[in-house]
């Protein structure tokens, strides 16, 4: 294990966990290890310190305590709002998603679907952005739930939830949105909106990995996934999670006072390493460059492969992810890149960049300061590079499938 510094722009994986959280989370694993269902004061004092969280949660989304469910991660709290819209309206078999969440929907929907229910996976354009039109024409009589992400984990494009969830209200349909990408970096009020549940993953707001929250807005359907005691009112079972729910209510309450940060410093850094990157040639920014989370870029460096940008990265110290997914061996582009019809010599050469509140302006200059240097390298080696470079065309291959 080397010790020297790291320059982590891979936050749309995972965040380092904030030492405010940490801080909060300690008593928890020490003497403040009561059941907080006990009869004793010993677990109440626990249960009072996980009111308190629930409350700080509740005030990042613009809820209330009681809509919240604390669940073991964001996959669980996705995986459990579709499976309660399909149990608690045995009649309909419909859903409609789109073709770029998150895996924690879309495998759970492909597998629905072989498992006889009906799903539509509606398309994005070429800058990730869904027509509200598309969403409107999918819906049936018959359609139980409309799961449609917030903010894309790859591009950071963010989709017009607030209105999709407004049409699904006028046509009596469940509306659930993926927004582990969105909370703590862009504003959300629940109150204000239609949306009738909504997941969010502690590890991506800089709480620890394996605690999650369903928000399931008072009076709508719900059917338990979990089932067994009676914790979380009946809604998800099993003994709760207590530090990790402390440290999410505490990682909660830092976001809320950081979210103007995390919108004009966090986006400063962001577009100021964005713009120096596509200053190199052949470069191409994927996603809509304004509909965006403030902390993502994903860049195509044509005519090479992402995984070895990475692997060069990596041994300067830079941490960032490619759009490839290496599945049983062969890398294929990934999926949103695929839906947006993303070129496919772009697609293999696609890098996404999402940054935090720890960034600093020293680090971005010194990615900026490598990144020519590691690409020429790659390029100079590379047969479709100087097959470009003679013929100059656009692109080898044209679009891809969809
Ligand atoms: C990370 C992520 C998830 C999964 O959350 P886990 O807590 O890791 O299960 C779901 N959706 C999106 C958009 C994500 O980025």
């Amino acid at each position: 294990m080397s010790h020297e510094r790291v320059i982590y722009l891979d936050n749309n994986a995972t965040t380092q966990v904030a030492p405010e959280v940490v801080a909060a989370m300690l008593p928890f694993f020490g003497d403040r290890y009561g059941n907080p269902s006990s009869m004793h004061n010993f677990g109440g004092e626990v249960a009072h310190h996980l009111a308190q969280a629930r409350e700080k949660v509740a005030a990042l989304l613009g809820a209330t305590p009681g809509e919240l469910i604390f669940t073991s991660c964001g996959t669980e709290s996705d995986n459990t709002a579709i499976m309660s819209a399909l149990r608690s309206q045995p009649g309909k078999k419909h859903i409609i998603t789109t073709r770029v969440e998150h895996p924690a929907v879309l495998n759970f929907c492909q597998n629905l679907s072989e498992r006889g229910h009906d799903v539509t996976f509606l398309p994005v354009d070429r800058g990730g952005n869904l027509d509200p039109d598309k969403l409107r024409e999918a819906i049936r009589e018959d359609t139980a739930l409309v799961s449609i992400m917030w903010a894309n984990n790859e591009t950071g494009v963010v989709f017009p939830v607030e209105e999709l969830a407004a049409i699904c209200n006028r046509r009596g349909v469940l509306f659930h949105t993926d927004a582990v990408q969105a909370v703590g970096k862009i504003p959300i009020n629940l109150a204000e909106s239609k949306i009738d549940m909504l997941s969010l993953s502690g590890h991506k707001l800089h709480a620890p990995k394996g605690i999650g929250v369903l928000y399931v807005r008072k009076g709508t359907p719900f059917v338990p996934y979990i089932m067994g005691g009676h914790q979380e009112r009946g809604r998800r079972a099993g003994t709760e999670n207590a530090p990790y729910i402390v440290g999410l209510g505490k990682a909660c309450e830092l976001a809320a006072q950081r979210m103007v940060e995390e919108n004009s410093r966090v986006k400063a850094l962001r577009d100021r390493l964005e713009a120096g990157l596509l200053k190199i040639e052949a470069t191409i920014l994927n996603g809509d460059k304004q509909r965006r989370l403030p902390n993502t870029c994903s860049i195509s460096f044509e005519y090479i492969e992402g995984e070895s940008i990475l692997l060069h990265l990596s041994s300067r110290g830079v941490c960032a992810s490619s759009g490839s997914a290496c599945t049983s061996g062969s890398l294929e582009p990934s999926h949103v890149l695929r839906a947006m019809g993303v070129p496919y010599t772009a697609a293999h050469g696609s890098i996404r960049f999402s940054l935090s509140v720890y960034n600093t302006e020293e680090e971005i200059d010194y990615v900026l300061e490598h990144m020519p240097g590691v690409i020429e390298k790659l390029r100079a080696i590379s047969p479709f590079w100087s097959q470009f470079k003679k013929t100059g065309a656009a692109c080898l291959t044209g679009y891809m499938e969809p």
